[in-house]
């Protein structure tokens, strides 16, 4: 799993901006689905794109109930330590039904989308994030620190 360590180290403070890049949702979900453009982290780019492929390609798109954010700069809940949010490789969907701390609602082959695609969910710890999803390790491609 990625700590917020390993974001420290290969990104740099989460005030500095310069790994952000706007993300073009994909047409069949933006009708009321996700915003047309999300702002986050290249690194999550390619994985967001494969894990919303599957869920098109697997005929879940009804399942996707809302788009709950991505890049938000600040600490993990009960933490000292910064959320992933903060460099934007984590989003949450679904936010309604599967609140942190409570147990997850979200079906299990919505959520294999998203695993296949190289994300962990929060809906597996041990205190459930079930809206929550992060990039499981990062991509080979190291872009440099600016
Ligand atoms: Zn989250």
């Amino acid at each position: 799993m990625i700590t917020s360590d390993a974001c420290l180290s290969r990104y740099g403070d989460p005030e500095n901006e310069h790994n952000m890049q706007v993300w073009h949702a994909p047409a069949p979900l933006m009708a009321g689905k996700l915003p047309a453009k999300i702002y986050c982290n290249r690194d999550l780019i390619g994985p967001l794109e494969a894990a919303f492929g599957n869920v098109i390609e697997r005929g879940l798109i009804d399942e996707i109930d809302s788009w709950d954010g991505c890049f938000n700069i600040r600490k993990k809940r009960g933490g000292t330590t910064h959320s992933l949010h903060s460099w934007g490789i984590a989003f949450d969907i679904n936010a309604a039904g599967n609140a942190f701390g409570k147990p997850p609602t979200m079906s299990p082959a919505l959520v294999a989308c998203f695993t296949d695609a190289g994300f962990d969910w929060g809906g597996n710890w041990s205190k459930p994030d079930g809206m929550h999803f992060q990039l499981a390790k990062f991509p080979e491609t190291d872009y440099g620190q600016a």
